[in-house]
């Protein structure tokens, strides 16, 4: 099995798709609709979130399993540090190789609840991503994957002491990064740039989420930790009302930034898919990012 920073060293721009774990069976019936339409179009790699809890974690660990065994997608399992010794960590980690997993995105998480609320650390556990990368490096031969925040993390200082943490975590042992939502092109390109001035090249994939519905513009605020530019909020404010014509726009809008970062030579483009298609085999269709047989 090749691993994620390998399909991102190819000649072409790819993309890749990220679900979470369904949270019934309906949900489990809608996703794998999902992951079967958009194993049709050949993703370089579909990632599974990692949730708070136990229940839900064992969903990421059971669907990433079930991919590994029944399609032909190049699985990445995310992995937390939140509530969870390193004997703990350990364990899931070999149980990702022990099925085939060789892909890990290791993230730090957030307390649970309140995701701004105080950080406290398992009392046998880690306390940043960081020192989940050596772990889960130490431990086989994985690729991993870590996060990044073109508007800074929120507990950072700075921009900063921001790019220098995430910097660090590259020197421990991370082969790429995934960013953060983001609304415009400059915000990635910003981030990349204060890597690359401390010295650091390795991968960076924008993370798209498509804005196809006022609960997505939202999330993106949310998410991202910024305000709705002036540039977007000219175009999609009017259609608020018009649930037809704001997913057109959004989806415009969406595929002209990936477009634009295509251009800026990313070497993919990592879709949240919110567990749907459709919306992410339009824009991806709409970059020529398509196997010719799709
Ligand atoms: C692509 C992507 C996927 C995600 N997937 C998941 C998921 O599956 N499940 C989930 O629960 N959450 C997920 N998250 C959310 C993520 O867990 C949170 O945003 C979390 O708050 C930050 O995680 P991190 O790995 O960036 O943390 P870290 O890199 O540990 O950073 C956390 C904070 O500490 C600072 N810091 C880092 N290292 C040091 C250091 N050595 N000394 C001092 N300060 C330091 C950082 O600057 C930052 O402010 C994801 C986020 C992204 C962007």
């Amino acid at each position: 099995m090749t691993s994620v920073v390998e399909r991102l060293s190819g000649p072409r721009p790819v993309f890749s798709v990220e679900f979470f774990p369904p949270r019934d069976a309906a949900d489990e019936q809608q996703l794998w609709l999902a992951i079967r339409q958009l194993e049709g179009l050949d993703p370089a790699f579909m990632s599974v979130t990692y949730g708070a809890g136990g229940s839900s974690r064992d969903r990421t660990i059971r669907t990433t399993g079930r991919v590994v065994q029944e399609t032909s997608l190049l699985p990445m399992a995310h992995l937390t540090a939140v509530d969870h010794s390193v004997a703990e960590l350990r364990n899931v980690i070999g149980w990702y190789a022990a099925v085939g997993v060789r892909n890990v995105l290791a993230v730090r998480g957030d307390p649970p609840g309140d995701p701004n609320g105080e950080w406290v650390k398992h009392p046998q556990g880690l306390t940043y991503a960081e020192e989940l990368v050596r772990l889960v490096r130490d431990l086989g031969d994985f690729c991993v994957g870590v996060s990044a925040f073109p508007y800074g993390h929120p507990r950072s200082q700075d921009l900063d002491t921001d790019t220098e943490y995430l910097v660090r975590k590259f020197r421990a042992g991370a082969d790429f990064a995934i960013a953060q939502l983001f609304f415009e092109a400059e915000d990635f390109l910003r981030l990349r740039d204060r890597m690359a001035a401390k010295g650091c090249d390795s991968p960076l994939l924008p993370g798209i989420l498509p804005l196809t519905t006022v609960r997505t513009l939202r999330k993106t605020v949310e998410l991202s930790g910024a305000q709705v530019p002036a540039s977007i909020a000219r175009r999609l404010d009017p259609l608020q009302d018009d649930p037809v014509a704001f997913r057109a726009e959004g989806i415009d809008i969406v595929t002209e930034l990936s477009q634009r970062l295509i251009d800026e030579g990313v070497p993919g483009v990592h879709f949240y898919t919110f567990n749907r298609s459709k919306a992410t085999t339009e824009v991806v269709g709409r970059l020529g990012l398509l196997p010719a047989r799709a």
